[in-house]
This record gives C-alpha cells, sequence and structure tokens, in this order.
C-alpha cells in the first residue's frame, strides 16, 4: 500500500461527498470516517427524513441547504461542492442512483454487492464510462492493512504456495420485515450480503479468479425470515493455480468472520476479518515439531476513511479506482454463478482473465 498523507488537505481542497441513503451504516461509520478523513468532505446528505438529515448536519458542520431529499436527488448537479456521490442505499436502488449521480456529473462510490444482477452491473459500468465519471465499488477490505499484510504474505509465498482456503461469515438477522430477507431488495440472501465479503476477500488476497464453482443453499421450511432468500449456503470455488477454497455464509448461525489460507509450510488468516474494527492477523507454523502460533496486530486507520480517502485521490489524479465497477461486476458474475449451481446441483465453470488482479486499479 503507498503511503498515507502526512497532512490533512484543507477543506477546499478535498473532494465532496454526498451520502445517499442514511441508515445505520452512514451514520454510525461513514459520517464519523468522513471525519477522520484526509482527502474527504461531507457535502450533502440526502435521505427521507430532512429533520433527522438536518439534526445530523449540525453534528457535522454542513448546511441545512445541503440536506435534500429522495424527490431531490437530481438537484444535486447544481450543487459544485458536490463531487462525488456515496449510495449507501438498500441494494435494488444502486443502479438507478448510480446512473442519475452519472448523468448529472458526479463520480459514484457505490456500496457492495454493486447491484442486484450481472445486468445491471454492466448498465451501471456503461452509464459512469458514458458520462466520463469514476466508479468505485466499496470493498473496504481491500483497502485496510491486515488483508494487505496477508496478501503479501501469500503473494511472497511466505509458507510456500496456497493449497486450501476457509472463510466464514455468519450473522443472526431477526427481523422478518428487514429489506435484507426480501428477495427484490437485496437480491439473494446472506451471500450477497455477508459471504459477498468471503468472496471478495479470496479473490482479493489471491490475486486469481475461479474457474469453477459449486453451491448448496437451505431454508428451514416456514421460517418467516427465509421465504424468499436462502438461509445459508455454503459453497467451494476452484482457481486455474489448484487452490481449493471452502466458504460458508448463513443467517442464522452465530456471529463469525474468518478466513485462513493454508500452504505446506504454514497459514495465515484474519479472525475476526471483515468486522469495522479489532481485526486480527494469526499465523501458525511448525518449530522444532511443535505448532507455533504467532499473532500480529497493526495500527488500524478507519478503514472507511481509508476507502473514501483513495476514491478521493482518483479524482483528483485522474486515476482508476483499486476496486472499479468492474471489480463489482465480476462478483455479481460470480453470485450469478453460484445460484445456478445450487439450483442446479451442478458445478459451474466460468472463464478467467489471463492476468492476475485483472479488474482493479490503481494501488491503494
Ligand atoms: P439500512 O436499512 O440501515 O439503511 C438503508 C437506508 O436506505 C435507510 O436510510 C432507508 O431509509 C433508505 N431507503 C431509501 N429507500 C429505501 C427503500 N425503498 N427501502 C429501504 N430503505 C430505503 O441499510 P444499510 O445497512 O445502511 O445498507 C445500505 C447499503 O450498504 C447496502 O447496500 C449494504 O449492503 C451496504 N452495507 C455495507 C456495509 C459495509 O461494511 N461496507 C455495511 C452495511 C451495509
Amino acid at each position: 500500500m503507498s503511503e498515507p498523507l502526512k497532512h490533512p488537505l484543507a477543506p477546499e481542497e478535498r473532494v465532496g461527498y454526498a451520502l445517499v441513503g442514511i441508515g445505520k451504516l452512514a451514520e454510525e461509520e461513514i459520517l464519523p470516517a468522513l471525519e477522520a478523513s484526509k482527502r474527504s468532505r461531507l457535502a450533502a446528505l440526502v435521505t427521507s427524513d430532512l429533520e433527522d438529515g438536518k439534526r445530523l448536519a449540525r453534528r457535522y458542520g454542513l448546511s441545512p441547504e445541503a440536506v435534500y431529499g429522495y424527490d431531490d436527488y437530481d438537484r444535486l448537479a447544481d450543487n459544485p461542492g458536490v463531487h462525488a456521490v456515496y449510495i449507501i442505499l438498500p441494494n435494488h436502488l444502486h443502479e438507478d442512483y448510480t446512473v442519475r449521480a452519472a448523468r448529472m456529473g458526479k463520480h459514484v462510490l457505490c456500496e457492495k454487492p454493486m447491484a442486484n444482477s450481472v445486468a445491471e452491473g454492466e448498465r451501471m459500468i456503461a452509464a459512469c464510462r458514458a458520462a466520463g465519471v469514476k466508479l468505485m465499488i466499496a470493498y473496504r477490505c481491500q483497502y485496510e492493512p491486515h488483508h494487505w499484510a496477508v496478501r503479501e504474505m501469500v503473494q511472497q509465498g511466505r509458507f510456500g504456495a496456497v493449497k486450501l482456503v476457509e472463510s466464514v461469515h455468519c450473522q443472526v438477522e431477526t427481523d422478518p420485515d428487514e429489506w435484507r430477507l426480501k428477495r427484490k431488495e437485496a437480491g439473494g440472501g446472506p451471500l450477497v450480503d455477508i459471504g459477498v465479503y468471503s468472496l471478495n476477500t479470496i479473490r482479493f488476497v489471491l490475486g486469481l479468479e475461479p474457474v469453477e464453482v459449486f453451491a448448496q443453499t437451505y431454508a428451514t421450511p416456514d421460517d418467516p425470515r427465509f421465504r424468499e432468500v436462502e438461509e445459508q449456503m455454503s459453497w467451494q470455488m476452484r482457481f486455474e493455480n489448484g487452490v481449493l477454497a471452502a466458504c460458508l455464509t448463513g443467517y442464522s448461525a452465530f456471529r463469525s468472520s474468518r478466513y485462513r489460507l493454508y500452504a505446506e509450510g504454514g497459514w495465515v488468516g484474519l479472525d475476526p476479518a471483515f468486522d469495522y474494527r479489532g481485526l486480527h492477523l494469526s499465523l501458525g507454523r511448525e518449530e522444532e515439531g511443535q505448532q507455533v502460533v504467532e499473532e500480529r496486530r497493526f495500527p488500524a486507520p478507519n478503514q472507511f476513511a481509508l476507502e473514501l480517502d483513495h476514491f478521493a485521490r482518483c479524482i483528483q489524479e485522474d486515476l482508476t479506482p483499486f476496486t472499479p465497477g468492474e471489480e463489482g461486476l465480476q462478483d455479481l458474475r460470480l453470485i450469478e454463478a453460484l445460484y445456478t449451481s445450487a439450483r442446479t446441483g451442478r458445478p459451474v465453470r466460468l472463464e478467467v482473465p489471463d492476468k492476475p488482479d485483472a479488474f482493479r486499479g490503481e494501488w491503494p
């Protein structure tokens, strides 16, 4: 990873973001992250609750005129302080809000999953390309130092060639009315919401793409939460170099977030891996016939601030983001292949690019 800026930029030199959708993530993580950032600043809020938006505006030093309702979204075009929008809406709204931002000439940072289908993702990329604006998908783990440390150890062959990978990402969803449990809104169940971290991070750490995937899903009959989406999924991925990855995700199993890669001379992994803070790296190897486990912790800057500042730098220096729309689209292809496999009971083969990190842009 490159050296971060030593000194924060002055407010007028920073990239101004409009946050679109002020739910839990926006309020609890992104607003504080903007304050912790060095190149980014809050420029507008787009919300259904104007009063609440004005309360947040007061708290974060934003003018009340910079709080917009969804009906006024397209008026952001007239706000020159807004350089980029950050779309933090339920998944089925990502395409529409991205395409409209592109038409306004605003750059787009969009939450994962990029969209609910490959076709939607392709239209988002096309709209941003046609408008000459940048599109980045908010894969925060790809900007976080613990994940980079794992990637470097793996790619430098610290324990030899990686052979096997495992990953688990589970949490308990209790409210059957939550949009995450509605197919039209969410596009799928735990796979698209949290399993995507395992999928995306394994691809990132290896720098490679799977050639074949196989999945199984299950939903407890009569559980009102899982009428429309899977309750849990287990899946496997085979990479071109023979690495096999086994992943689990679910919405009714105890909160877990981890991955581990195994080579002949040892293993390395994170647990927790996908949390917002408190990530924990460990390595296992043999020393004089005994297994030795080593723990590593790094200074942990706010990972949302790192990703906001990477996109800001790409806008300021005219670079392709490390996780552009194409990176999100590749996950959508794999998600569709995994659901096809689960439905048909058969593995699905995929085309692989002929170079590593094929869908990624400028190094963060
Ligand atoms: P949330 O339910 O907490 O917030 C969604 C916001 O969208 C709310 O402010 C809601 O009012 C608004 N909204 C507008 N139209 C809506 C509609 N038709 N239905 C429901 N809500 C509507 O959701 P969230 O957890 O903030 O998730 C939003 C996006 O962020 C999702 O794409 C999710 O996958 C992503 N997310 C990413 C992370 C991460 O770590 N990167 C974490 C959580 C969520």
